[in-house]
């Protein structure tokens, strides 16, 4: 067999046609989403208020395996993919393992992350259904970001609320947003009524992700032609980030190469859902077996820590309800929490998967992380989201193991973007000034105790 190159290229011809859903192999199908009201599976009416017609349509598919990708979403795609998969020799060679490590790399377009795979895909349903335009929130700002560029492509406005502290130490993320026309909104705001309420109960709160969606949310069910779309957690979203695994597996299989384990960081699940979809579904199948981690921040674990239960997906509880792995509604990871990966929930897809042990999952402090990322940066050039820098982490110990072992393990990881956004975060960490905070069990037990009682 010939040697395998620093990079496996796709040809466009081998770009994927249809995304692979998941839930149609799983015999315990993940829960469905609640109405918070009733407590009644939500109905495709009732999602349609929320969502764009075609997307709730994809949010409940439990049966379909196969969803034919639209030429214009294909199209699209063709701009920044396929994407690199990428042997870590240079990675390997300093670790002195013998271990075999690949990433799929997807920071290779302007905003910096896997999220354009599904802001695509979202507009692209918006504008087919005739909308106007799209709301969302944003943390970090990577989705944004991606949805920005999504709206700019197919003409339609996006209005974002962005985390407030997000938006005022990521300045120059609101700014590309904005380069690609989208109105950059810093939540909580006085534009919408649970925004003043908020604002009312916590004077000088510098937002949550959760705060942000339920006002995003507000804006859309109260403006005439908008929906909310959102970038991860949802089932649409795995499957849109399907294109990930689809691709890795097609470029490992040109040169035969099984992975034992698959790596990825887990914020709401979307781009681990994605990267490990096909190979899940081999697994879920019966067709072969894979080693599957999740890796979560020690400071915001949702995963390790939290309670597999039906909760809120936002802070106001205006969205339905997901029985997820959740830290509850009102969890907030402590602010000097860099790393990203801060949602206080999971996808239910993989939260089901894990209940019914299909995966495992382990939490990193963020110092660690960063360690991690910076070792990468050295070795294999690209400079890392710290939220990529989870899988890192991980992969670099288990390939550490197999130094030590002598086992010459397969690993794939997902490097899900890039940090340009993050020198903040990788100053403090270069100054000293990062701790690792971990929260302790009353602090968890206290908003465990807020779950909606069902
Ligand atoms: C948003 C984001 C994540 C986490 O989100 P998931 O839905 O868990 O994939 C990870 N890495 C990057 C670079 C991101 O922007």
């Amino acid at each position: 067999m010939s040697e395998i190159p620093y990079k496996i290229y796709l040809d466009e011809s081998e770009m994927p046609k249809a995304w692979y859903n998941l839930r149609a192999d799983m015999k315990n199908k993940p829960a469905p989403l609640l109405n918070p009201g009733t407590h009644q599976p939500m109905t495709a009416a009732e999602l349609g208020g929320v969502f764009c017609d075609e997307l709730v349509q994809q949010e409940l598919n439990d049966t379909d395996p196969f969803i034919e990708i639209p030429q214009e979403i294909r199209n699209f795609y063709k701009m920044y993919r396929p994407s690199p998969l990428v042997r870590a020799y240079c990675l390997e060679k300093k670790l002195n393992t013998p271990a075999k490590i690949y990433y799929k790399f997807e920071g290779n377009n302007t905003s910096g992350s896997h999220k354009l795979n599904s802001a695509i895909a979202q507009a692209y349903y918006a504008k087919k259904q005739g909308l106007k335009g799209v709301t969302t929130e944003t943390g970090a700002g990577q989705w944004g970001t991606a949805l920005s560029m999504a709206c700019a492509y197919f003409d339609l406005d996006c209005k974002v609320f962005m985390v407030k502290v997000s938006y005022e130490q990521k300045p120059f993320r609101r700014e590309v947003m904005r380069t690609y026309g989208a109105s950059v909104t810093p939540s909580p705001s006085m534009e919408t009524e649970i925004g003043k309420k908020i604002l009312a109960e916590h004077p000088g709160t510098t937002g949550s992700l959760g705060c942000a969606i339920s006002e995003a949310v507000e804006v859309a069910v109260g403006s005439e032609g908008y929906r909310y779309v959102l970038g991860s957690v949802l089932n649409q979203v795995l499957l849109h980030q399907s294109v990930i695994g689809l691709e890795s597996k097609a470029a490992l299989d040109k040169y035969g190469v099984k992975p034992d384990m698959i790596i990825g960081c887990a914020g709401g699940g979307s781009n681990l859902g994605g990267l490990i979809a096909p190979f899940m579904g081999e697994k879920l199948r019966g067709e072969a077996d894979y080693r599957i981690i999740a890796v979560e921040p020690a400071s915001c674990p949702s995963f390790t820590r939290g309670k597999f239960a039906y909760d809120f997906c936002d802070t106001g509880m205006v969205c339905p309800l997901a029985k997820m792995y959740t830290l509850g509604s009102g969890f907030i990871p402590a602010p000097n929490h860099a790393g990203g990966l801060r949602y206080h929930g999971m996808s239910s897809t993989l939260s089901q998967l894990y209940h019914d042990g299909y995966m495992e999952a382990v939490s990193v402090p963020q110092t660690a992380v960063f360690e991690a990322a910076e070792q990468f940066a050295r070795t294999e050039g690209i400079l890392p989201a710290p939220e990529s820098s989870h899988a890192i982490k991980v992969a670099i110990d288990e390939a550490k193991k197999c130094a030590e072992t002598g086992e010459e393990k397969t690993i794939l990881f997902g490097l899900t973007g890039t940090g340009y956004f993050d020198m903040v975060a990788y100053e403090k960490f270069h100054d000293g000034k990062m701790d690792d905070y971990i929260p302790t069990d009353e602090e968890l037990a206290k908003y465990a105790a807020t779950l909606p009682k069902m």
